[in-house]
């Protein structure tokens, strides 16, 4: 079993040791990942400049640093490292859940690794005040991962760890509502004009989703796929707009 850790959060956070001790239980580990952090930077790929892949020392475990995206570094990765057969992505400092899904660097390198036929599982957890316990965390994160590992047509998977001692597991669904994004003007010290993105929590969430189950103490995990077609209003569209039976005349 090889695989290729990942993260957002930069090659230097606790999270991506965490998830890259508990990986080194199961098999062969590499860790490659961008060199600041890219939280927020969803699946976005470096296509105007070359990238580098430095060698980073003072782990136990083979490291590697990219001045790209997460995306970036599961392709280099996988590039410089025959025969991956999962990318592990995280452990996050900051939950994933429901519409954080679009924007996550985390679930990113988790896509890209599906994009190219590998495996892909993303870690997160709340950012709170003060940094996870990891002593608490890693052996929930080998449960998840002996059992995901087990379940090998699950290609994609999001997992949120709760704060503090998880109650136990569930399979969930994405809470999807209206997005909870604010933009919010404040002023520099200079009295020029600028703005932050935030995100509010939600105060209720639906139950069987990903964010009930953090809300409730529990490890979520959420089976992803790829294909974000809404079959239903395809099925629809194709029924009531049938185009071989429309004449267009769009002669000017
Ligand atoms: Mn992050």
């Amino acid at each position: 079993m090889r695989m290729l850790i990942t993260n957002d959060d930069g090659v230097y956070s606790p999270g991506i040791t965490a998830l890259a001790q508990v990986a080194a239980t199961f098999g062969e580990v590499r860790i490659v990942a961008p060199d600041v952090e890219r939280s927020s930077a969803g699946q976005s790929i470096t296509a105007s400049r070359p990238l580098t892949y430095k060698r980073t020392l003072g782990t136990d475990i083979e490291t590697y640093r990219v001045n790209g995206t997460p995306s970036d570094c599961v392709a280099l990765g996988a590039h410089n490292w025959e025969k991956v057969d999962v990318v592990l992505s995280g452990i996050n400092l900051g939950s994933n859940l429901g519409n954080a899904m679009w924007h996550s660097g985390t679930l990113a390198a988790a896509k890209q690794a599906a994009l190219f036929g590998l495996r892909g599982i993303a870690f997160s957890t709340p950012s709170t005040d003060t940094e996870p316990d990891f002593s608490v965390l890693k052996p929930w994160v080998s449960v998840v991962l002996k059992l995901l590992l087990d379940l090998p047509d699950a290609c994609l998977l999001n997992v949120n760890l709760p704060a503090g001692m998880p109650r136990g597991i569930l399979w969930t669904r994405q809470s999807v509502r209206l997005y909870d994004g604010k933009v919010v003007a404040a002023k520099d010290p200079m009295g020029r004009s600028h703005f932050w993105f935030t995100v509010i929590p939600l105060e209720k969430s639906e139950e069987g989703t990903d964010r009930h189950a953090i809300e409730q103490g529990y490890v979520s995990i959420t089976p992803l796929r790829l294909d974000i077609t809404d079959y239903e209003q395809l099925a629809k569209a194709k029924s009531e707009f049938a185009f071989d039976k429309i004449t267009f005349d769009l002669k000017p």
